[in-house]
């Protein structure tokens, strides 16, 4: 079995599905997407929560909303001059684009959707991948800072670059949307549990796999 379908499996028996991304809705995922920007995951959830109980939470009201008032509701997601203006900038190309119907909007092929996700102002790769793969129904792997750190150390590439750690998984996992989105969500709880800065490898499940533990464990 590849190394990486083996680290899938060990990770999903350790840490068990991780049901992400946490969300009711495909529009819920891509407003949480573009909040996610240099700030944490609960302050993420908090804008969200304000614009759901301010009745923000849909792409028209985003998209006629006035800057000012969003971003009252979304400031502690942090960037409060640029995200405000992204997301409702954001929802007025959803409404150009498709009326708004994230279904017709994602119902094209995966590089032409992500080709016009990153034309929009503060899109990047990890960005784009997450809309696709979390609220578009595409399978595309997500790389993140987690992701590169535990690759490097396991062994797998040895490349800080976006569309050669993507390359590479896309090479070695089967394109399952499902396996796809839980492979990403466990490698972020494996960072944030086991594999940080300072790593955890004696109680590591990926120790076997893993050229930096067996070598820091084993001698
Ligand atoms: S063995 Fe250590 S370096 Fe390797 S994946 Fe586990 S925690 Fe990270």
């Amino acid at each position: 079995m590849d190394r990486e379908r083996e680290i899938y499996h060990r990770l999903l028996r350790h840490y068990g599905p991780q049901h992400w991304w946490p969300a009711d809705s495909p529009f819920e995922v891509i407003v949480g997407a573009l909040l996610m920007q240099q700030t944490a995951w609960r302050n993420v959830a908090e804008a969200i929560r304000n614009l759901k109980e301010a009745g923000l939470l849909d792409v028209r009201a985003l998209a006629s909303a006035s800057i000012p008032v969003i971003r009252k509701h979304v400031k502690v997601a942090g960037l409060y001059r640029t995200k405000p203006t992204r997301l409702r900038d954001f929802c007025r190309h959803l409404l150009a684009r498709s009326g708004g119907d994230l279904r017709r909007y994602f119902d094209r092929p995966l590089e032409a959707v992500r080709e016009d996700l990153l034309a929009q102002s503060g899109v990047g790769p990890e960005t784009a991948d997450s809309i696709l793969l979390y609220a578009g129904g595409h399978a595309t792997f997500v790389v993140d800072a987690y992701t590169i750190r535990i690759g490097r150390r396991i062994g797998l590439f040895d490349s800080d670059d976006y569309g050669d750690v993507q390359r590479h998984f896309d090479a070695h996992v089967p394109r399952d949307l499902g396996v796809f989105q839980e492979y990403h969500a466990l490698l972020v709880a494996h960072a944030k549990a086991l594999c940080r800065p300072a790593p955890r490898c004696e109680a590591c499940p990926l120790q076997d796999p893993c050229d930096f533990g067996t070598v820091r464990v084993h001698g």
